[in-house]
């Protein structure tokens, strides 16, 4: 909407223009059909991969495209100008299951399930929220003990909410491996393959996200490899915390770009209805909205920017860092919520109707506010961090 930022090079711009071309032709023109039949097609992990699209920060070796943050992002945004977070969420739901395994899997777990997940041919989703509770991420429950022969675990418990849990090929899941443990001590990651026996899963359906599947995961003794531990066993939690930066940043660059498309419609509708004899936008109150939509897609994107350059050069304490990524997430979502609010209220009554991008992203603001910590997590996190 406004000038790029200082630091973006001319790459940046051409991955841009690419990715944006690649979702305008293939992606937009089919996102209210996917939504309304509640899935989009398998084909378009392959699709997005093939273009660069879906490896964006990952090892070269694997089939990635190693790339800075600011890359990362402008590939985030690239998606979410489609106008659907469901889509964002599932397409891109190795982005939450895959980065632990990139950052602390052994050589043989990457080889084995990276180049796979990377080309598309593998749907990835990770497990971490169990019903018990998704905020506090250290009473996780799921166990896992070895069995008698020390090569497999034995895993039970349940997940909840998973994103691409229905269709998803492998499942980073968060599980206790040492049962005398509590709390962030103890709990260890596994990657398992979602054929195996014991795995059962069901389908949740939702207020919107309708094309991205979620599902609740039992497991009743389902035998994992060793070899499928990430990292160091009982040394779980610290990764997960990892694994949430690269979440939030993402979910706060979608919440920014759905809170420009809502922009963009309720300007476009604004300068074209009349009531009165006049468009509605020769009513103060309606410019006013506008450009208080404008106002905050500006300061937050803004921010988010910043704060992807100050993440890339290290700019700033880790806690300082996290602090900010936890803000951004809040201030995001609500730039999006009181956009998504504001583009319904001067579509008038179409905005209620299913069709328009506003109606859409208006049943897609809560999760963004709940999903990958939610604001009051947020907060709490921020101010820790910040030593208030
Ligand atoms: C569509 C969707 C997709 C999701 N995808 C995934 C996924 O792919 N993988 C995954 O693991 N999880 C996923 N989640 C789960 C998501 O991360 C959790 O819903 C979220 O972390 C909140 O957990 P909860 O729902 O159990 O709420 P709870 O933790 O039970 O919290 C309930 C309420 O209490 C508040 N609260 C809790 N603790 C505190 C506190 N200390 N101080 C103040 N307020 C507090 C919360 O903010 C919230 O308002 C998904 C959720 C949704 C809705």
């Amino acid at each position: 909407m406004f000038a790029d930022p200082p630091f973006f090079t001319d790459e940046h711009r051409a991955f841009r223009e690419m990715a944006q071309r690649f979702v305008a032709a293939e992606i937009t023109p089919h996102v209210h059909d996917w939504d309304e039949a509640g899935r989009f097609p398998r084909e378009l992990y392959t699709r997005t991969a093939q273009v660069g699209l879906h490896g964006v920060g990952y090892p070269e070796l694997y089939g990635g495209t190693p790339a800075d943050e600011i890359f990362k992002l402008i590939g985030a945004q690239a998606l979410a100008q489609a106008g659907s977070g469901g889509l964002c969420a599932s397409l891109g739901s190795h982005n939450i299951a895959m980065p632990m395994v990139a950052t602390f899997g052994s050589d043989a777990l990457k080889d084995e399930v990276l180049p796979g997940v990377l080309a598309g041919d593998k749907i990835a989703a990770l497990a971490v929220t169990e019903p018990g509770g998704g905020s506090d991420v250290a009473a996780v429950k799921t166990s896992a003990v070895l069995d008698a022969t020390g090569t497999h675990y034995l895993v039970n418990g349940e997940k909840t909410f998973i994103t691409s849990g229905m269709r998803a090929d492998l499942i980073t899941l968060a599980v206790r491996t040492d049962p005398l443990s509590r709390g962030a001590k103890g709990i260890s990651i596994l990657v398992v393959d979602a054929s195996s026996e014991g795995l059962t899963r069901s389908e949740l359906k939702k207020m919107g996200w309708w094309m991205s599947d979620t599902a609740h995961l039992h497991f009743d003794n389902v035998r994992v490899p060793i070899s499928r531990l990430v990292g160091v066993e009982h040394m779980g939690f610290m990764a997960i915390m990892h694994n949430f930066n690269g979440e939030r940043m993402n979910l706060a660059m979608m919440a920014i770009t759905f809170a420009q498309l809502c922009y963009e419609e309720a300007l476009a509708w604004a300068r074209a209805r009349t009531t009165f004899g006049q468009p509605i936008t020769s009513h103060q109150v309606i410019r006013h909205k506008l450009v208080e939509m404008a106002m905050r897609i500006d300061a937050a994107q803004s921010l988010c920017w910043d704060l992807a350059h100050a993440l890339q050069h290290q700019r700033g304490t880790q806690a300082e860092r996290v602090a900010r990524i936890s803000m951004l997430k809040v201030t995001a979502t609500d730039t999006f919520k009181f956009c998504a609010d504001s583009a319904v209220q001067i579509l008038g009554g179409m905005g209620f109707m299913r069709g328009t991008v506003s109606e859409r992203l208006y049943r897609e603001v809560k999760v963004l506010t709940i999903g990958g910590g939610t604001d009051e997590i947020m907060k709490e996190l921020a101010g820790k961090q910040l030593g208030i």
